[in-house]
């Protein structure tokens, strides 16, 4: 059967106003903001519950301007954020999509404190490579279950239907390229056709499908998923077949810092506090401070294919604010040691280059000095015994191309112009990261989730709005 089939209305045996597919951040934001606009959302989601590659994640949405920071006196602005987002991007990212999200990360965080009481505040005790201002929000557990179960919550509070155990698998359109309706697969096999005026896609993007991320991605082909396995690529796949324009679809959102064999996701403080990773031989290979993202390829070229990422207590401190790390503690994946040589033994390394990398870090700490891979390190990173060290491997977080959407997140077409009545939001929608790992500015994953997320709701639902007025589907402001 195919993916994509043309269809008039009349085959379909419901009809709602508007079909979210995915009940991840993006989709529940949309389906919130949709609520908002006086829609009622039909939301699909292929698993039992909502949880999504959000639920895996750290749960931080970086954003500028907040009550938050202003609270914390850091002085921040979307220009300041956009400016940074791009950067990292190496300018290679759509400027209006980018402008859009850091205008409108600031309002969304508010919006999902003050309406729906989700309990951000702003981490101020490490801050992430390339953000030039403390602007990281996250909630008392910095994890992304605590988000996502909030954020069902707040679906729950608004009765929002989510139609769990229920999989999108094809989509109709029209002869004239309206997105129709679709064909959905309950868990018990039935089958049902649901019309629609308006549909977004929320269901992330093709980390999930091997042969996409070999397709798109050869130098993760063989690297760990580490994001949610039901996200198998359905938005690049009927985007293809319907003439959607794709972009970015080398981009993705690496991890050099994930704890082998345990697999538990070390955050990236241990290396902004002034940690720094080593290979097996006990030498360092680049500037780690550049990103998690990119580093993820660097650790898998090394010799295993992992790293050893090495640090004090002080360090462990700030990393304990985060569940995973405290689990890692637990599962024994930290060692510890009262000497540098101790270290070495119980990694089984030699210690003639460990020792050798470890004195000469340590100095330039103590001069703030540059080391010849460009990381600039700063004497309050120093570290003293005892020095604890993690394995860690680098992993495939989530990809960050996808369907090319306009600055109301509705999908642009290759040919020009865009869908009438198609949204994309999240990881289903093509990101800000530019085009490759090295353009992945921490928090743009879920910054694209929650902005576009919200965006493509409320704009929907003027359609769904419209729609029922009579008006044509092309009438929704652009
Ligand atoms: C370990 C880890 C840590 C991360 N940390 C951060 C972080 O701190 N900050 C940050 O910004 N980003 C982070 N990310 C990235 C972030 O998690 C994602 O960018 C974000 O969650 C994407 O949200 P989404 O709603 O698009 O997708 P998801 O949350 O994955 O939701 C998509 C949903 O769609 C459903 N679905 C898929 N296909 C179908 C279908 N055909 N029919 C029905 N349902 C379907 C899936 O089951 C899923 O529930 C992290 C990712 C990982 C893996």
């Amino acid at each position: 059967m195919p993916a994509v089939s043309t269809l008039d209305d009349a085959g379909f045996e419901a009809r709602v106003p508007l079909i979210i597919v995915g009940a991840g951040a993006a989709g529940l934001c949309a389906a919130l903001a949709a609520r908002e606009a006086g829609v009622e959302p039909f939301v699909i989601e292929r698993d039992a519950s909502p949880s999504g590659s959000t639920a895996l994640s750290a749960g931080l949405v970086p954003a500028a301007g907040t009550r938050f920071q202003r609270a914390k006196g850091i002085s921040d602005s979307a220009e300041l954020f956009a400016a940074d987002i791009q950067r990292k991007s190496h300018g290679e990212s759509d400027l209006a999509l980018v402008e859009t999200v850091a205008a409108g990360a600031g309002p969304l965080v508010e919006w999902l404190a003050d309406r729906y009481g989700l309990p951000f505040d702003v981490i101020d005790n490490f801050n992430y490579p390339g953000h030039s201002a403390l602007r990281m929000h996250g909630l008392p557990t910095r994890t992304g279950r605590e988000l996502i179960d909030r954020l069902r919550s707040a679906a729950e509070s608004q009765e929002i239907t989510v139609l769990t155990r229920c999989l999108a698998d094809r989509l109709f359109v029209t002869t004239d390229g309206r997105v129709a309706g679709i064909e959905a697969v309950r868990g018990n096999g039935v089958r049902e056709r649901i019309g629609c005026d308006a549909l977004i896609l929320a269901c992330n993007g093709y980390g999930g499908h091997p042969d996409l991320v070999r397709r798109f991605i050869p130098e993760m082909a063989d690297a760990l998923y580490f994001g949610h396995p039901g996200n198998r690529g359905d938005a690049v796949l009927w985007g293809e077949e319907i003439g959607a324009s794709l972009a970015s679809l080398g981009a993705y959102q690496g991890h050099g810092s994930v704890a082998t064999p345990h697999n538990i996701l070390i955050t990236w403080a241990v290396i902004m506090q002034g940690g720094i990773q080593v290979n097996a031989e006990g030498l360092r290979f680049c500037n780690e401070s550049r990103g998690y993202s990119e580093q993820a390829a660097d650790v898998l070229v090394q010799p295993g294919g992992f790293a050893w990422e090495i640090f004090d207590e002080r360090i462990a401190g700030v990393a304990r604010q985060f569940e995973d790390f405290r689990d890692a503690e637990r599962a024994g994946a930290i060692i510890s040691a009262d000497t540098i040589a101790e270290l070495a033994r119980a990694m089984h390394m030699p210690l003639q280059g460990l020792s050798a990398e470890w004195g000469e870090v340590e100095d330039l700490k103590s001069r703030a000095g540059l080391d010849r891979f460009g990381r600039r390190f700063a004497p309050d990173q120093k570290c003293v015994a005892p020095f604890l060290a993690v394995k860690v491997t680098g992993a495939l977080f989530h990809t960050q191309g996808g369907l090319a959407v306009d600055k109301c997140a509705r999908v642009r077409r290759k040919a020009g112009g865009s869908f009438p009545n198609l949204f994309a939001a999240g990881g289903a929608a093509a990101g800000v990261s530019g085009s490759s790992a090295a353009g992945y500015l921490s928090g743009n994953g879920l910054l694209t989730a929650t902005v576009l997320g919200k965006l493509a709701g409320s704009t929907a639902a003027l359609l769904a709005g419209s729609s029922r007025a009579g008006a044509h589907a092309t009438e929704v402001p652009r």
